[in-house]
């Protein structure tokens, strides 16, 4: 079977509409047909400043989440990235395979420093999706499914698995990105110009799973649309109402051009109407199973330290070849 690996980030709390379409949607589809890795990224949370109650809080949250969506630890390995000590040992090697300016280069890494000026952006900041690559490549990942925002990163490490590879022989395998272009950018409903972000978007922009139904609706019956009437897909001139489209058809399993057809002669309160209640449905089941898990921390904790036990077997393994092959001395 083929593996993927993938992460998310404990940071907000709640995951957004676009994290689920986008990334976790694809994770639990692909937990049948692979051999799937998937992680809360803790470390990758610390770019930004942290509570530490609050990191510790969200890393069960986020766990408690990935399972009320439908992972089952019984056919993926769920775990906890700083758990495996492994990915930061290797992401020192990748960092220095990378040049200064590749990493300056990411444009995640210039939005976000962007906003919070130089001297308030970590060099992890920096250096994360380095981090990232590490985490990739310790699994000998095949595919690695994510939002397009990460398309850049996965491209570095596919630059990285093949600089090491040609410098130091067949070590590491070459992943592919697995993106879904109907649901690979999700965008802020505000501002359907850029993608919904945990950290990024504004409050009303951003469609939590586990708000109040009531908060979620409202969120959507303001989405920003366009000054027409016609509901239908246009990314160029529609991008709002294009973009409430496409969540409705992930949703609901329904092709964009018979939503088009169904809602010919409506209007966009019509279509906004349909989604919020869609939406609330699709999380009021998912909101108490969240909690569920959340009820019995015990449970989650260990179940979380099963998971962590059967990635470090492979982690362990993939560094200590990449450690020989670049020429560290092993201690007897
Ligand atoms: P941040 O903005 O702080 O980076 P995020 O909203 O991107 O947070 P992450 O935890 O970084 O959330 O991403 C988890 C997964 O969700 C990644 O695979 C990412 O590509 C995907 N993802 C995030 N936002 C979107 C979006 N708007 N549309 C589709 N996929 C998304
Ligand atoms: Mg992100």
């Amino acid at each position: 079977r083929p593996r993927v690996l993938s992460g998310i980030q404990p940071t907000s709390g709640s995951f957004h509409l676009g994290n689920y379409l986008g990334a976790v949607r694809q994770w639990i589809a692909l937990q049948e047909s692979h051999d799937a890795f998937y992680m809360v990224v803790d470390l990758h949370a610390l770019t930004l400043p942290q509570d530490p109650r609050e990191l510790r809080e969200n890393t069960r949250l986020a766990a408690a989440q990935l399972l009320a969506a439908g992972l089952d630890p019984e056919r993926c390995t769920l775990f906890v990235q700083s758990h495996v000590p492994e990915h930061t040992q290797l992401s020192w090697l990748m960092e220095c395979l990378t040049g200064f300016g590749e990493a300056s280069r990411m444009t995640q890494f210039k939005d976000k420093s962007a906003k919070q000026g130089t001297d308030r952006t970590s060099v992890g900041l920096f250096t994360y999706p380095i981090l990232q690559v590490a985490d990739i490549l310790i699994y000998q990942a095949n595919q690695v499914p994510v939002g397009e925002d990460q398309r850049q990163h996965i491209e570095l490490t596919r630059n990285l698995a093949e600089r090491f590879n040609g410098r130091y022989g067949a070590t590491f395998t070459v992943p592919e990105p697995y993106i879904l272009r109907e649901t690979g950018k999700i965008y802020d409903l505000q501002d359907p110009a850029v993608k919904m972000s945990k950290s990024a978007s504004s409050p009303k922009g951003i469609v939590n799973l586990l708000d109040e139904p009531k908060a979620s609706a409202k969120k959507i019956k303001s989405a920003v649309t366009d000054t027409g009437t016609e509901i239908r897909y246009d990314q160029e001139e529609k991008p709002g109402i294009s973009n409430l489209l496409t969540i409705l058809a992930t949703l609901t399993d329904t092709g964009i051009a018979e939503l088009e057809q169904r809602y010919a002669g409506k209007g966009y309160g019509a279509l906004k109407t349909d989604l919020a209640e869609i939406v609330s449905d699709w999380a009021a089941p998912f909101r108490t199973r969240t909690r569920e898990y959340l009820d019995d921390p015990e449970t989650l904790d260990s179940l979380l330290a099963k998971g962590a036990e059967k990635a470090r077997a492979v982690a362990v393994e993939t560094l200590a070849q990449a450690y020989d092959k670049v020429g560290l001395l092993p201690s007897k």
